[in-house]
Formats: structure tokens, C-alpha cells, sequence
């Protein structure tokens, strides 16, 4: 027997108009350099790894679905209560849940662009409609611009800090302003995957600002933390929208593992913040030297480095990058980004850009 007519199958027109995901050379060979996902390049922390070796003996069970501990661990050192905290499958799936929790089809979410590049992804997915307002001169937010854009329609808005990829953050006082002149019925995402990299006062105190506006702050145990690999992410926000968070999350998203990770990591705070202070002292020797090389950067305050490149520019560095074996992320039209990570890679990078110095 044959089927009476062939119609196949088809994706809705969001979905089959996204871009598709083309994995890039993972950084795995020797001489490679993984210099292109903003990750931390440290082994895991010692008490991270050893969770997860225990957890592992568990793991025919399910993890907790409401990730309690983790959540009041989180709390605690937050200054919140648990139920202000939402946890995801990276701080993208936390985004994800926020997006289709407040957007209907046709809402719009408002973010500068570029930044990072899930958000039109997400937006779209949802059926909401991105409205990209650019960067300024310097790389950092249109503030004026994005709150001229609000609409009746506008849900959301997301703001990065420091953004990716320019490194540039947002100063507190004007996210307060901005905070301020947005309707208090749109929620503001603060996406703070970099935050832990930022100089103390360069961005806005976010966790000040949430108690005195309901916004959301958006977090993630990928960077800083060097989790990547497991997925988790959080957000801080009020008990209804946290509760609302909970609601949307696939069950069952964050695996034990990942939850038992992100405790022990916790724990290892000072271990972290001394990783990232050798990347920030990296970051600054790189920022010094590229300056002297006649490179004119934007101050990063993110584990990276942002250099804005016309097409030609772009090709040529892409070109050199790809040949010396160092995998960077590079923006059609609009430049690339490096991960700052060891010396010796770095120094590599340095090399590089040296020899093709303007
Ligand atoms: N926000 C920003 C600004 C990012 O750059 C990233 C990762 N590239 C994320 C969120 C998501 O990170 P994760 O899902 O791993 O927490």
C-alpha cells in the first residue's frame, strides 16, 4: 500500500527561516587554539569535577526538578530568596523560557545589535519580532534609541552587559535612567554572561537595581565558572516571574550533574575569581599591546577582545587566524571577536595581529 498523496511534512515559516548551525573546528587538536566561544580555558574546577564524578553514580535517577539546593545555594549568595531564582539549561534556556512566557505572536523584543547572537534566534522562535537597534559610536548601547523604539507592542527588552562581542559594558547610572524611562509593564533582561570579567563599577549593580525595579538579571555558570560544557544558567527575579519560569522550563532541563557542578563551584569562589583575574590581567597586557600595534579597540570588560573590521579587513584576519590554527569568532560585515585565555595563546594572537597591523 502507498500513501494516497505526497505533501510532506513542512517547518513553519520561522523555523525554516532561521540560519542553520554550522559547528565550527572544535579545539580539541594539538596546536589548535579555541579562541572563538568566549569559554574559560581552565580544567574544570577540582570540586566541580569531583561532583560530578559523584553525581554520576546516580544518574539512572532524575535530577531534581525544581533544583532546590542549587537555587537556595544561589539565594544565599545572591541576597535573594530562592524563589526569586529561575534556573535553565544555560542562561540561553533561561532566555528561551522568558521570551515565550511574555511574548504572544507579534510582540516585539527590543536588543541592540549586534550582540549576542541568540537573541533574534529566540525572538523568532517564538513568533515575537526582533526590532535590532545598533550599537553607538562606541560600540555600546543606544539607550536613547532603544527606549525611543518601545512600542505597545514591546515585551521585552534585552540588554547586555558588557556585550557581546564588543566588550562594552553599560554604566549603572544610565541602565538606571533607561530603567526609569521604559514602562514598568516591559521587562528588562540584564544579561550578565560576563559579568564575573567586568572591573567592579564598570557595569550597572544589577542586583540593587532589581529591588528597586522588577527587572531580571541573567546569569550563567558557562563562563567565569567554566561550565559550558554541562549547561547552566540562572536568573534573578521576582517570585511571580520566577514562578512563571519554572513553569515554562522542559522538565527535568538541568541535569544532576550540571546542578551538583554548579554548587561545588559556588563553593570554589575564590578559586574562580583568581582564574579571572589572571584573564583580566591578560586581557589588559593584550589590550596595551594592541594599542601600541596601532589597533584602535574599544576596553573590553568581557573574557574577550572585539575588533571591528571592515569585509576586507575581516577576510584577511579570518584568512590568518584559520591558517595559524587559532579558531576565532568572525561577524560578516562587522569584525571579530577573541577569547582571551592563556599566554602563550594570546602571545599567538598578538603575533598575529602584529604582522597585520593597519
Ligand atoms: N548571554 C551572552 C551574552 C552570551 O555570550 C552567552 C554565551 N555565548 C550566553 C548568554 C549563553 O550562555 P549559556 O547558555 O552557556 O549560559
Amino acid at each position: 500500500l502507498t500513501r494516497p498523496d505526497t505533501a510532506l511534512p513542512t517547518l513553519r515559516g520561522p523555523v525554516a527561516g532561521l540560519p542553520s548551525y554550522v559547528p565550527g573546528r572544535r579545539g580539541a587538536g594539538a596546536g589548535i587554539a579555541a579562541l572563538a566561544s568566549n569559554e574559560s580555558h581552565y580544567e574544570p574546577l577540582p570540586a566541580a569535577a569531583a561532583a560530578v564524578a559523584d553525581a554520576a553514580g546516580r544518574m539512572n535517577r532524575y535530577p531534581d526538578m525544581a533544583a532546590v539546593e542549587l537555587r537556595e545555594r544561589l539565594a544565599t549568595h545572591l541576597g535573594v530568596t530562592a524563589g526569586e531564582v529561575a534556573v535553565g539549561p544555560g542562561s540561553v534556556g533561561v532566555l528561551q523560557q522568558i521570551i515565550t512566557g511574555l511574548c504572544d505572536a507579534g510582540d516585539e523584543v527590543v536588543f541592540a545589535w549586534r550582540s549576542f547572537e541568540a537573541y533574534p534566534i529566540l525572538v523568532e522562535l517564538a513568533g515575537a519580532r526582533p526590532v535590532r537597534i545598533p550599537l553607538d559610536e562606541a560600540e555600546g548601547h543606544d539607550l536613547d534609541a532603544m527606549a525611543a523604539a518601545v512600542t505597545d507592542r514591546t515585551k521585552v527588552i534585552l540588554l547586555c552587559t558588557p556585550n557581546n562581542p564588543t566588550g562594552v559594558p553599560i554604566s549603572h547610572d544610565r541602565v538606571e535612567a533607561f530603567l526609569q524611562a521604559v514602562p514598568s509593564k516591559v521587562l528588562v533582561v540584564i544579561d550578565e554572561a560576563y559579568v564575573e570579567y567586568a572591573d567592579a563599577g564598570s557595569g550597572p549593580d544589577s542586583l540593587a537595581l532589581y529591588r528597586r525595579y522588577p527587572n531580571v538579571c541573567l546569569r550563567t555558570f558557562s563562563k567565569a565558572y567554566g561550565l559550558a560544557g554541562l549547561r547552566v544558567g540562572y536568573a534573578i527575579a521576582t517570585p511571580a516571574i520566577a514562578e512563571g519560569l519554572r513553569r515554562t522550563a522542559l522538565p527535568f532541563a538541568v541535569s544532576a550533574l550540571a546542578q551538583k557542578a554548579a554548587v561545588a563551584s559556588l563553593d570554589a569562589e575564590e578559586e574562580m575569581a583568581a582564574r579571572v583575574a589572571a584573564v583580566r590581567q591578560e586581557r589588559a597586557r593584550m589590550a596595551a599591546e594592541l594599542a601600541a600595534q596601532g589597533w584602535k579597540l574599544q576596553p573590553s570588560q568581557g573574557n574577550f577582545l572585539w575588533i571591528r573590521a571592515d569585509e576586507d579587513l575581516r577576510a584577511r584576519l579570518v584568512d590568518a587566524f584559520d591558517a595559524a590554527g587559532i579558531l576565532v569568532r568572525a561577524y560578516q560585515g562587522d569584525g571579530v571577536r577573541i577569547t582571551v585565555a592563556d599566554s602563550a595563546s594570546n602571545n599567538r594572537v598578538l603575533r598575529l595581529l602584529a604582522a597585520n597591523a593597519a
